[in-house]
């Protein structure tokens, strides 16, 4: 599966530059246009594989672009709105659009619902799992839920786990990791692949604050403990 496409309409810079940035990090191809006028020969053109759609917008404004693009197109739509007192009509069945996000939102918050999107139109098929503890690392999905919740992980971050739970209690050393994790290339990658792992743990902590899930081996490298 290549890399899922997310177009971004929204002229606030600031917005789209966090979007893009969270977006890209999770994996996905970003595209981001400012005027509603622009978007439906864009769609025509290169359809994506989601639409992120601000109602304000110069030009043709969101509700209308979303209504024109259920002429043609299926594609999930996720409304962004300052406005409250909108959401019965974005999530009205004249208008077709799949979900609404309030500003002022977190990035998180997006990342969130846009999986969710991709949770419903794409079920999970019995991937391979892994269950360590309370982690569980599925292979097809690239996805890793702690306790049920999804981490969001950069592609380096998920190939560094993939590494560590396909052998828990095994030590790796930082060599093995870099070459194991396949497809990106690692600078100076001794220091970058620690950076990763901080990474990781912080993520992971956000949900099991007290645990060891990462222990490193002084001298030698990480391992992912089973039974921590
Ligand atoms: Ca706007």
């Amino acid at each position: 599966m290549g890399k899922r496409h997310i177009l971004i309409v929204e002229d606030e810079a600031k917005i789209v530059k966090t979007l893009v940035e969270y977006l890209e990090k999770a994996g996905y191809s970003v595209s981001s246009l400012e005027s509603g006028n622009q978007v439906i020969s864009f769609v025509k053109k290169s359809p994506p594989d989601l639409i992120l759609l601000d109602i304000m917008l110069p030009g043709m404004d969101g509700m209308e672009v979303c209504r024109e693009i259920r002429k043609f197109s299926a594609i999930p739509i996720l409304m962004i709105t300052a406005r409250t007192d909108e959401i019965d009509r974005i999530m009205g069945l004249e208008l077709g659009a799949d979900d609404y996000i309030c500003k002022p939102f977190s990035p998180r918050e997006v990342m969130a619902r846009v999986k969710a999107v991709f949770r419903r139109l794409y079920p999970k098929q019995a991937g391979k799992r892994i269950v360590v503890g309370d982690l569980e690392l599925n292979e097809d999905t690239r996805q890793v839920t702690v306790k049920g919740q999804e981490l969001i992980l950069t592609p380096i971050e998920f190939g560094l786990l993939r590494v560590l739970f396909s052998h828990p209690n095994r030590v790796f050393s930082r060599n093995q990791l870099t070459n194991l994790v396949q497809g990106y290339s690692f600078e100076g990658y001794d220091r970058t692949i620690d950076t990763h792992i901080k990474n990781i743990r912080k993520k992971i902590g956000v949900f099991l604050p007290d645990k060891e899930i990462i222990s490193s081996i002084y001298g030698i490298g990480y391992k992912i403990n089973d039974g921590y």
